[in-house]
This record gives structure tokens, sequence and C-alpha cells, in this order.
């Protein structure tokens, strides 16, 4: 996306962009990819909003991208203070407003205590897909290596310099960290140590159980979580908030554990219980989060401003990753902002 970004400013930069696997491998590869209009703090919503009409623009301009809107509900609280965060979090693009009908065709149950709303502006994508052809996009225009890990990184006061696996050097006027959950790569470990970003085991469940076309996201306002109806793939998705901390990415081979298993059906089976029943598998991965910040961690690692990190937007990061690609470019070429509406999200 930094890439995208970088050379729609500023066509004909030399760019070269690096994975240590093919692009997409990552958290990328394993995302639940939904978007829904909201935000906790002020700059997420505009963070959000942001990447909302981007995200339209690019479907407008190339409508087969695997980009697909749906319906969504919220089911929160009917405390008052509830109310008030709702109508604060979701932007007024989203249209907040209570719901009428069943929730789901009926199968997702709203108990006592608990409201349904309607919002609009949700979508979600293959973002795996998604990147690859974005990448493809790009191709003629940036250099990729992929399968080449960086080692080492060294930000001087008139360039970056950066080792790679191959034996190779590079050398490049700015370069910018977009490592997702590898915060701890020793190449830029103790660089990243002072942002205080975290690593945090995401889980989302597969509920065997088809969606029809109509079926929307139901997000659950009061625990994090999201039922999302995976109409490319055939069936549901249950994405709840998994509390296991400082996990790190290369020993996560071991998929869906026990207690993985145990939480996501408590919790689904108090909405969902025929759906509870049918989860029993899904994708295990991880994330970094900036649990300090109003939301991901975009700044410059060095006092020349050469190296820059993009990234920890807490689960988010598809849904905010066109503006995180913004905020980065900003602070890759900082010359006073144009009058471009998609050159800034601040
Ligand atoms: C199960 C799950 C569900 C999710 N659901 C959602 C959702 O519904 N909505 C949402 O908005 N977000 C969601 N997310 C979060 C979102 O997917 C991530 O925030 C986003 O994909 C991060 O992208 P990234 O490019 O920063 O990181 P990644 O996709 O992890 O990419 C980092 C890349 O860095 C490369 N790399 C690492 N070390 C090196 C090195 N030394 N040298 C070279 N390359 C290196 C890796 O190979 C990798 O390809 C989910 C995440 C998970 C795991």
């Amino acid at each position: 996306m930094t890439a995208q970004e970088v050379l729609r400013r500023t066509p004909g930069t030399t760019v070269m962009v690096l994975d240590r696997d093919t692009v997409a491998s990552g958290a990328t590869r394993r995302s639940a990819g939904l978007h829904f209009p909201r935000g906790a703090t002020e700059r997420v919503r505009r963070m959000s909003a942001y990447s909302q009409d981007w995200y339209e623009r690019l479907r407008a301009a190339q409508p087969d991208v695997p980009v697909r809107p749906l319906g969504m509900t919220v089911v929160a609280g009917t405390d008052a203070d509830t109310e008030a965060e709702l109508r604060t979090a979701y932007l007024p693009e989203a249209r907040l407003r209570p719901a009428t009908g069943p929730v789901a065709a009926g199968r997702v149950t709203v108990p006592d205590g608990r409201a349904a709303w309607t919002a609009d502006g949700c979508q979600y994508a293959d973002v795996g897909a998604l990147t690859a052809r974005l990448a493809r996009g790009l191709r003629s225009r940036a250099a990729f290596r992929e399968g080449v890990r960086v080692t080492a990184v060294r930000a001087a006061a008139d360039a970056v310099e950066l080792r790679l696996g191959t034996g190779e050097r590079v050398t490049a006027a700015r370069a910018v960290l977009a490592p997702g959950p590898w915060l701890g790569d020793p190449a830029w470990a103790e660089a990243l140590a002072p942002l205080g970003l975290r690593v945090k085991k995401v889980v989302a469940l597969h509920v065997d159980v088809a969606p029809s076309a109509a079926d929307g996201a139901v997000v659950f306002h009061d625990e994090d979580a999201f039922l999302l109806p995976l109409h490319d793939r055939g069936h549901w998705l249950f994405s709840y908030t998994c509390q296991e901390w400082d996990v790190t990415p290369d020993e996560l081979g071991g998929g869906v554990s026990p207690r993985n298993l145990r939480e996501a059906r408590e919790l689904l089976a108090r909405y969902a219980p025929a759906f509870a029943a049918r989860c029993a598998s899904g994708r295990v991965f991880c994330d970094a989060y900036n649990p300090t910040g109003p939301g991901p961690a975009v700044t410059a690692l060095d006092t020349a401003g050469r190296l820059v990190f993009a990234g920890a937007a807490g689960g988010s990061g598809y849904r905010l990753a066109p503006a995180l690609a913004a905020e980065a470019a900003d602070l890759l070429d900082p010359r006073p902002a144009a009058a471009d509406e998609t050159r800034s999200t601040k």
C-alpha cells in the first residue's frame, strides 16, 4: 500500500519492496478482512473514513477487486452509556439506527439487555488476494524482492542501508519498515523497542454453516467480536478477542488451541448456539498492537526521518491500510501537503 501511494504521489520514484516470504504471506494472508466504519479514537475514526473512501474508489475503478460490500448489524448493551459510545465510535456515514427484523435470518439471538442496530459502510476482502493484485499492478514500476530477508537496517544522516539475506546491500534515501507482527526480528528489534509495541494472538474460527446471499456481518460491540459471512469461501467466520499477548509469529504453528476453541464457543453459544456447535477450526496468527497510542504507529525511527515504521494497527490492518500508507508517505515526503484529498489523514 505504501509503495503504491509513494508511486502515485511521485511517479518515477525508485521503489523496492522486500519480503522474506512471498508478498501477502504474513498476517495479511490470514486476515478476516472486515472493514466497518468505526473508531475508538478521533484519529482512528479519521483513518477509517479515509480508508473507506479509498476502498470505495478502488471498487469503482476496478469492480472485480475481491472486496465485497456487506450489510451490518451491531449488537450492544441497552444502557445509555453504551448507546452514547456507539454514536461516537460509528462514523456518520454508518447511519447507525435501531435494527428491524431478525438478525442473520434469526440465527443470532439478541438476549435481554442487548439491542441490535443496523449500520452502513461495511465490506470485507480476501486480503491476500487483494494484496497480490495490488502487487501485480506495481511490478512494472517497483522492484520486488521476494524470499529475500532483511538482516540489518542502519539509518545514517544521508541514507538508509539494508543488508539482505542474499549477501547484498541496498542503499535507499528512505525506507519504510512494515514487518507486521515480526517486531522482534533482530534487524530492527532494538530500533522498535522505544515504541512499546506488542504482539497478540488473533483467532478467527470457521463456522461450518453456509451463508445466504443476504447475510451481513454481526458485530458484538461489548465483546469486541464479530460473525462474518465469508460468501466467497461458503462458510461463516467468528472472530473473538483472544488475550494471549507477546507471542512470536514464527512459533505459532500449532493452529487452534483447546483454549481458543473453548473461549470462542462459550461466547458464540450466548448468541448463536447452532453456530457454536459448528465451530471446530479456523485461522490463528498474530498482529502488532500499539497499546499506548491512539491507533496504529506511523513514525520516524531516526532523527533524519529516513527510516519510518508503519503498522501495529491492532487487528485492523486491512481496514486502516490506505490511511496508514498515506501517513507513511507523508513522513517520507515532508513537503507541505498539497491540496489533494488523498494526501493526508491527519
Ligand atoms: C486471524 C486474523 C484476522 C484478522 N482480521 C482482520 C479484520 O477483520 N480486519 C482488519 O482490518 N484486520 C484484520 N486483521 C489484521 C490485519 O490482517 C493485519 O493488521 C495486516 O494484515 C497487517 O499487514 P502488514 O503488511 O503490516 O503485516 P504482514 O501481512 O504480516 O506482513 C509483514 C511482512 O513482513 C515480512 N517480513 C518479516 N520480517 C522480515 C524480514 N526480516 N525481512 C523481510 N521481510 C520480512 C513478512 O514475510 C510479511 O510478509 C486480522 C489478522 C489476523 C491474523
